[in-house]
């Protein structure tokens, strides 16, 4: 049943509102009575309201707890208001007493891990990374993903002007690739090489980065802080944007070759689905998607048994997902292409001088503020961006859609805390939890 306090919370999230969004899950934590909180603000970037931005951090429960579970959102940017929402209804059930923490238990809340791309509706980060690409294994050497050069073109090119637009959004994504005779194989093939993560185009879409993310870096220290004293820890990242409309699912986190971890996690989530298998919506398994945060979290920290999985919320087709990342992607790449012409001082810019100048620190909050804030806030094609950016991954308008996820969330939250009540840790003798 969708009851009262939940549909107050859809309306004030259907606003979409970054800062809105976590003033509403810390008013959340403080009435929980939770006073562990931390946050963490992302250095030299704002929101369109020119407001900082935090990751912030809640622990709610014992602190010396065996078993953690981590709630994380917003990897992707706008995929964070289904997160943030889910995870402020967690809380107001915590403070009712509705909802009980399972015996020997503490949850760690991770709010807005990529702020920049919830506040911006950019599924990529300040760098236009894909922080689920971005768990770089060897950072002179990334894999390298031939797929991805025939299609940069189409979701790069230049002529983002209202009438290519036009027509661009009137067909389907993949049909409009395949019109443009960019690619005749079957539509399987062209998710993978599209979506399976790529190192050589920072102005193109899910682009893996060529450093450590800022997120990426301050999500492991959070979490290896926080499972410091922990025997387990469970870690759910939210996301939207894949599969069917309403449905959640539950894809496992490990990877292919790791056999020991996959199996701890198929036994908290028996109904995970999983890239390996191919029974997931996700991505088939690919190099590039081997790099997923969660799998950096959980190598990073071998003391404590860590088991992951992502819960996705289906949207809209994929098609119309690929559309808006293109969209947007558009005036992302020009606007930065723009602002590298002005800042060396030349008509025509490489690959390379654009890759230099956004991944440097010093260099790019000013080609931000010079050229792609204007370019998302003030021209249509930016605001057509943002806007189908935000309809491919939060649905805004339609109360049943956030019902159905919210209810298929709990099924699956409901199960994980089963499974930590019936698979307590024996205490030590002597030792006095
Ligand atoms: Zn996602």
């Amino acid at each position: 049943m969708f009851e009262q306090q939940e549909k107050k919370l859809y309306e004030r999230i259907s606003k979409c509102d970054y800062q809105d969004a976590r003033q509403a899950f810390l008013d959340a934590v403080t009435k929980a009575g939770v006073t562990q909180v931390e946050s963490y603000k992302l250095p030299y970037y704002v929101g369109p309201d020119d407001k900082d931005l935090f990751m912030d951090v809640a622990e709610i429960g014992d602190k010396d707890a065996s078993n953690v579970i981590v709630i994380s959102s917003g990897t992707h940017g706008p995929e964070g208001y289904y997160g943030s929402v889910l995870q402020q209804d967690m809380l107001k059930k915590i403070a009712d007493e509705s909802l009980t923490l399972p015996k020997d238990t503490k949850i760690l809340m991770v709010h807005a891990i990529n702020p920049f791309g919830m506040a911006w509706h950019s599924r990529f980060d300040q760098d236009n990374v894909d922080l689920n690409r971005n768990d770089l294994k060897d950072i002179n050497n990334p894999d390298k993903n031939e797929g991805y050069e025939s299609y940069h073109d189409y979701v790069s090119k230049n002529n983002w002007t209202l009438d290519s637009l036009k027509t661009a959004v009137k067909l389907p994504f993949f049909l409009a690739l395949k019109k443009s005779g960019i690619n005749d194989g079957p539509l399987e093939q062209a998710k993978v090489d599209i979506s399976g993560g790529q190192y050589t185009h920072p102005d193109g879409i899910f682009y893996g980065g060529c450093r450590q993310s800022w997120s990426h870096e301050t999500l492991i220290k959070v979490v290896q802080e926080y499972t410091e004293n922990a025997k387990r820890c469970i870690y759910v990242d939210l996301h939207t944007g894949l599969g069917s409309r309403g449905v959640i699912e539950a894809i496992a986190g490990p990877l292919a070759s790791d056999e020991a971890h996959y199996a701890l996690t198929k036994a908290v989530f028996p109904e995970a689905t999983s890239k390996r298998e191919g029974s997931s919506v996700s991505t088939l398994e690919t190099n590039h998607l081997r790099t997923t945060m969660m799998n950096a979290v959980s190598e990073r920290n071998p003391k404590c048994e860590i088991t992951g999985v992502a819960f996705e919320a289906g949207t809209v087709p994929a098609s119309k997902v690929g559309h808006a990342l293109t969209e947007f992607n558009r005036v992302w790449a020009n606007a930065a292409k723009i602002y590298a012409s002005y800042e060396l001082k030349k008509d025509f810019v490489t690959q390379e001088e654009i890759y230099d100048i956004l991944t440097d620190q010093a260099k790019a909050p000013e080609c931000f503020k010079a050229a792609i804030k204007p370019a998302l806030l003030e021209s249509k094609a930016g605001i057509a961006g943002r806007n189908a950016v935000l309809e491919a991954f939060f649905l805004k308008n339609d109360p049943e859609w956030y019902e159905r996820i919210i209810d298929g969330s709990y099924e699956h939250i409901n199960k994980v805390f089963d499974y930590v009540n019936d698979n307590q840790f024996q205490s030590s003798p002597g030792l006095n939890r």
